[in-house]
Formats: C-alpha cells, structure tokens, sequence
C-alpha cells in the first residue's frame, strides 16, 4: 500500500495537534471545563470569519448549515436569486425548490465566475427576490466568485440578502464578512479548518437576525433562532460536537497564529504553483479566469480516461484527488489545496501526476510541472518556516 496523501478539497487532512486534541475523553458539554473551550472557539471564529457578529457552530456537514440558511430566510412561494455553475449551486437551487420557493436561477458556464450584471438583471427580472444564494468559491469547478461585487449589488436594495456558501473560501480567501456586507457566510470543518468532517459554521448579519422571524416554513433542528439565543451564553441548543470543538480550539489557534494574510497568500501561491505546473505540462485550466485558491481544477486531456488517472494516482501513487462532479464527471480532476498542506505536498502532487500521466502514455516530459511549481515556491516558507 502506497503512503496516503489525502490532496482533495475537502475532507484535508488533519494536523496532528489538532487530532491529538480530540483524543481525550469526551467532556460533558454542560462541565465548567467546556464553557472557556467554546468562548475561546467563538471568539476566533469571529476574527476567521472578519465579523463582530456571532457565528453560529453547527454539528452537521456544511450542507447542514447551506439548509439552515434556506429554512430560515427563505418561505414556500419565495423567488430567491440562485447563482448556478457548479454542483454547489445547483446544491442551493435544489435546498430552495425543496422548502417550497421557486428560485430564480442565474446560469453559468461551468468554470466561468458569474458577473455582478448577470445578477443584477435577475434582481430586476424579479424585483421581489430577497435573498441572493451564492458560492464563494464554487469547488466543483474550482471558480471563485466575485462576492465583494455581488454584495454591492444586493446591497443596492435595503431588504436583501447576500447568503454566500463560503465551506471552501472562508480561511483561503479574504472574505470579510463585516466590510463587505455579508449577511450570511457558511463554512465546515473539513475544509480550511484543518478538521474532520462533522461542523459546520455560520455568520449572521444585523440584517439577517433581523429576518430570522419572517421564514414561514417549517424548521425545528436547524432553526437558528434556538442558537442565537443560548451560544452567546457559551450553551447549545444540542448536544454540541464536543470531540470536534476541541480540535477546532487548536485549528483556529493555528490558523490566527501567522495572520490570516499569511493563509491567503499560502493558499494563493499552492494554487498558482500547480496551475503553472499544469500548463508547463501542457494540461488545460478548467476555471482560466477566476480560480479558486481552495483546489485546482484540470481538464482532462482528450482521449485520456479521466476517472483511470484519478484512480490511478489514488492505487499506484497513494494521492487522493478529486475527480468532477456532475456534468463534469471524467472530464476534469481536482488538487486540493487546503488543510494541512504546504509547498512541499503541492510539489510531491504534481510529481505523481506526472507519473500517472505519462503511464497512461499522455506525452509529457518528466520533470516540467515539478520544476514550475518548485522555482515558484522556492522562496515561499512551509507553514510554521
Ligand atoms: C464541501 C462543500 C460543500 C458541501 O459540504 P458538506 O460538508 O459535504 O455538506 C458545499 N459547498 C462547497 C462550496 C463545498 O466546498
């Protein structure tokens, strides 16, 4: 058995202080001993997320918490703006049609961003929309979408909403919640966080808990109400994921302790590397224009079994990728680059795709992706350097 490399974007892999951490007998939630772990977890998910508004801790998968912001803003009958281009916003779109609302869809090209016009039209298309549901960085394609701009566009209308599904944006790019507006921003633990899966977090503008009251349709779990009254007070309003919060207090220490700029740049010079890797091996870029720093998405070449290289660098090379999801499946294949992850790891990843690729008998030249990527990352320090 090859050594696992876990290289996806999301689940990443875990830093063994925060593993360390969880290992420890479970605490009960309601012992004096939890009460400082979830005020210090609460306080650093505020700088992580940039807001001084609480942000609500979930124990469910991010989709949990992509629900939530569904079931408590959005009402049977309601005409939501959805951003589509990728399996995640198709992912809003369904979570709308299932609580009854008939959203209004913004399509786009996978591997392109939407443009701010294409929004605002759909806001003029239905003036009655409220709420627009968007992907910061849509991973399916690997795009990252322009949410600064977005948000002055929804902005242009004081009663509406921007609910932005940041799972794989939030700690990779700088997406602050409070400067630019944001009522809603979601993330989860397995991506940037550096944890498994199992948490999901969510921010709520003054706006939005002002709107908390108005959704007609049914929730009881995920209604965020019960939440926002007790986790100011350090209490859920359910069982909390007490194992995970604890490795959450060490990740979010990790994560402050360079500054969120040093992640940024760290995400964006991972992805740079491996796009140009990509390139010099004459591979294709999915998302040529607007990437997403969370993973690299790469065209298959034609004539290559997509699925046969992502099975490969799995079985043969042991790094575990992400093929493409949806009406991209086979077409495209994903490197992660978040998690525990650092230059090195990126280099290795090209290395292997190298191998498998030349394998499957795709002509390349040995040596050209992992010469780009290791003169790009030359001067840029492992995490910790
Ligand atoms: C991973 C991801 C999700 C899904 O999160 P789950 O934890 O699998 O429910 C949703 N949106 C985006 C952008 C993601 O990257």
């Amino acid at each position: 058995m090859p050594k696992y490399r876990l290289l996806a974007p999301g689940p990443v892999p875990v830093p063994e202080r925060v593993l360390q951490a969880m290992a420890r007998p479970v605490l009960h939630h309601r012992a004096p001993e939890f009460i400082p772990v979830f005020e210090a977890v609460r306080a650093d998910l505020k700088r992580v997320f940039q807001t001084e508004e609480e942000v609500l801790i979930l124990a469910s998968s991010g989709t949990g918490a992509m629900e939530a912001a569904v079931s408590n803003f959005v009402s049977p009958g309601d005409r939501p703006v959805v951003v589509l281009g990728g399996k995640f916003g198709e992912r809003w779109a369904e979570l709308c049609t299932a609580y009854g609302a008939a959203p209004e869809c913004v399509d786009v090209e996978w591997g392109q961003a939407v443009t701010p016009e294409a929004v605002r039209e759909a806001f003029e298309r239905v003036p009655e929309a409220r709420c627009l549901f968007v992907q910061a960085s849509e991973t399916s394609t690997g795009v990252y979408h322009p949410i600064r701009e977005l948000a002055a566009v929804v902005r242009e209308h004081p009663d509406r909403l921007i609910i932005v599904d940041g799972i794989s944006a939030v700690g990779v790019h700088d997406l602050p919640t409070d400067a630019w507006g944001l009522d809603v921003v979601i993330s989860g633990s397995q991506k940037s966080f550096m944890l498994p899966p199992g948490l999901a977090f969510l921010s709520l503008s003054e706006r939005a808990r002002a709107e908390l009251g108005r959704a007609t349709g049914p929730r009881y779990y995920f209604d965020l109400r019960k939440e926002l009254a007790v986790q100011p007070e350090n209490q859920t309003a359910f069982t909390p994921a007490v194992s995970l919060i604890f490795g959450l207090r060490e990740s979010l220490q990790m994560m402050l302790a360079d500054g969120l700029a040093v992640a940024f740049e760290r995400h964006a010079m991972l992805c740079r590397a491996t796009r140009e890797a990509a390139v010099a091996l004459g591979l294709k870029l999915y998302a040529p224009v607007s990437p997403s720093h969370a993973c690299t998405a790469i065209r298959v070449p034609d004539g290559l079994d997509g699925k046969g290289l992502v099975r490969r660098l799995r079985d043969v090379y042991g790094f575990t990728i992400a093929g493409g999801q949806g009406r991209a499946a086979g077409k495209i294949f994903r490197i992660g680059h978040i998690g525990d992850l650092d230059a090195f790891d990126t280099i290795a990843a090209v290395a292997a795709l190298e191998m498998a690729l030349s394998d499957l008998g795709f002509p390349i030249k040995l040596g050209e992706g992992t010469r780009t990527a290791t003169e790009l990352l030359r001067d840029f320090p492992p995490r910790g350097g």
